[in-house]
């Protein structure tokens, strides 16, 4: 579904991501975990082309971009629909309800019918379990719901690929479950996501691989169980001591 090679980039002469090759299956959950500045955030937003890669190809759902081109808006606009993305904060429209905060994109970028998007946001708010706070403004609703209005309206977009940058980060310890639940539910569905977290135990129950990163390169990848019970790369060892 996602494959990342020789994926460089770089910001004036700082170098933060120096050649990741990546690969994540239909379906599969990926998590990268790294220490501050390791280039994590980066490489997502390299994903869905937010920072456009200084080289690299970046595949997702048999759409290719290759960066040695010069690469158009328009291609990378088409590209970027097949990615859903939830950010630390959550960048809801504050003006807007959460129903019209998930109904703007299938409307505006999309130009879907208005009834029937409408019909598809309530589905997608009851299912991230806000059913019942359609009509609340964000300043209304705590963090935790702010988040999954976040993850709803990524998702009524209907991407194939879902990219989760520190989705937790910004929420009060009693508010974390509630969101990595509706992350772990997506994930049994078959979403293929990608997922930049200091969640540990999420990233231990959910993933199927976990990514090392440090430095802009890829130190160490592997299952779960691996990474964290016996990582092979001293690099890994040192700072998994240092969160655990
Ligand atoms: P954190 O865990 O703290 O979020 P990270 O691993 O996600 O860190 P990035 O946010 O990808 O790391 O940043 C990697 C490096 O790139 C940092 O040195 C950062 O200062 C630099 N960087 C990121 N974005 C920009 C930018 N737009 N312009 C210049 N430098 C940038």
């Amino acid at each position: 579904m996602i494959s990342i090679e020789g994926l460089t980039k770089s910001f004036d002469q700082l170098e933060v991501l120096k050649g990741i090759d990546l690969s994540v299956e239909k379906g599969q959950v990926v998590v990268v975990i790294g220490p501050s500045g390791s280039g994590k955030t980066t490489l997502l937003r390299c994903l869905n082309i937010l920072e456009a890669p200084t080289s690299g190809v970046v595949s997702i759902g048999g759409k290719t971009l290759d960066f040695s081109h010069r690469v158009s808006n328009r291609e990378i606009a088409e590209f970027r629909r097949q990615t859903g993305m939830v950010f630390q904060s959550y960048n809801l429209f504050p003006h807007k309800t959460a129903l019209e905060n998930v109904m703007e994109g299938p409307l505006v970028v999309k130009k879907e019918d208005r009834e029937a998007v409408r019909k598809k946001a309530e589905a997608i708010l009851a299912k991230v379990g806000l059913g019942y706070k359609i009509d609340y403004y964000p300043f209304q609703l705590s963090g935790g719901q702010q988040q999954r209005v976040g993850i709803a309206r990524a998702l009524a977009m209907e991407p194939n690929v879902m990219l989760f940058d520190e989705p937790t980060s910004a929420l009060d310890p009693e508010l974390v479950g509630e969101v990595l639940k509706v992350m772990k539910d997506l994930a049994k569905e078959g979403m293929t996501m990608v997922v930049v977290t200091h969640e540990m135990r999420f990233a231990k129950e959910v993933a199927n691989e976990v990514i090392f990163m440090e430095d802009g390169v890829v130190v160490e990848k592997g299952k779960p169980e691996q990474i964290f019970v016996a990582p092979k790369e001293e690099r890994t060892k040192q700072f998994l001591r240092m969160i655990q």
